[in-house]
């Protein structure tokens, strides 16, 4: 048994500037942060699976209403909140997803869920409630998930018809999908992303996050990776199978492939964005090509630090 593990955490990447921040405003950002990144680290300790760690990470930052993700998860066009999650386990390649869900409070574990007890990997939809129903989730109110400064980004964005990430400039206040990786003592990664996907969107978009090879992917051969960014290019450019595969395939060192993957490949297709993972020594890799990425991580090594701009 290695007796290494470590866990890293976002909290979205965007257009994050500390001239926009005030100071109780980022203390808050990092006290989340900090909570997510504690609990699952401490899963770790206790000797509990990379996919245990990065479920409870990932749930902590869904019931805060500061992160795009679960309670804060921002407006679709129709006023309505669609949220999409997948979570992944490196040594068998499992993987569990939902796309377009309404009412569920913590939509990972749903993920966890399907990867679990269903025969499948991606449910969406009526479909994914229903599933979600007979798995004994309960429904949450549209109170739990309304939030006055997510309601007035929806606003602007419909009056504007624009569909945005709620990276925007204009809009800073809050960010972000989130998404936890990890390794644990017996060698396993896993990843596990959230989010609410973008502002005033329509026509049952749905974004990288929620899908396998391209906002979250985990293979124990190379690494665990979890996205964050305008969705639409991170699937273009298949971008977390991406990294795994410059590292199998090219040899390149976790560092080096996801320098490859934000700085070049995504770059080259407009991709704004960032990434984090995690290989089996227990490396660790937080890329953007953005201001900045609400992002954390600590190591059993005793290394550990929080940070949002660049
Ligand atoms: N990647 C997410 C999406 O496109 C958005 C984000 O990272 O904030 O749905």
């Amino acid at each position: 048994m290695s007796k290494l593990f470590t866990i890293a955490i976002h909290g979205g990447a965007g257009t994050i500037h500390k001239s926009q921040m005030s100071n109780e405003k980022e203390a808050a950002y990092k006290a989340v942060l900090s909570l997510a990144l504690d609990k699952g680290y401490k899963a770790l300790q206790q000797e509990n699976s990379a996919l245990d760690a990065v479920e409870i990470a990932v749930t902590t930052l869904e019931d805060s209403p500061l992160f795009n993700a679960g309670k804060g998860s921002v407006f679709t066009h129709e006023g309505t909140h669609e949220m999409d999650a997948s979570i992944m386990e490196g040594a068998n390649l499992m993987a569990g997803a939902v796309a377009g869900i309404s009412g569920i409070k913590n939509p990972i574990q749903l993920a966890r869920k399907i990867m679990e007890e269903s025969e499948h990997v991606f449910l969406a939809g009526n479909g994914a409630l229903e599933f979600a129903e007979e798995q004994g989730f309960s429904s949450e109110t549209d109170e739990y998930f309304y939030d006055e400064l997510r309601h007035q980004q929806w606003q602007e964005a419909l009056k504007n018809d624009k569909v945005q990430l709620d990276h925007s400039p204009l809009k800073e206040e809050k960010f972000g999908t989130v998404g936890a990786v990890a390794l644990d003592q017996f060698g396993n990664v896993a990843a596990a992303t959230s989010t609410g996907g973008m502002t005033n969107k329509k026509f049952g978009r749905v974004g990288d996050s929620p899908m396998i090879g391209a906002g979250n992917y985990a293979n124990n051969n190379t690494c665990a990776v979890s996205c964050t960014g305008s969705g639409e290019f991170f699937i273009r450019g298949v971008a977390a199978y991406d990294v795994s595969c410059l590292m199998e395939y090219k040899n390149l060192s976790l560092e080096e492939a996801c320098y490859e993957v934000v700085q070049n490949r995504l770059l080259k297709i407009n991709g704004d964005g960032g990434l984090i993972a995690v290989d089996q020594k227990g490396n660790v890799c937080l890329e953007f090509n953005t201001d900045g990425m609400y992002r954390g991580m600590k190591k059993s090594s005793g290394e550990e630090f929080i940070e949002i701009y660049d």
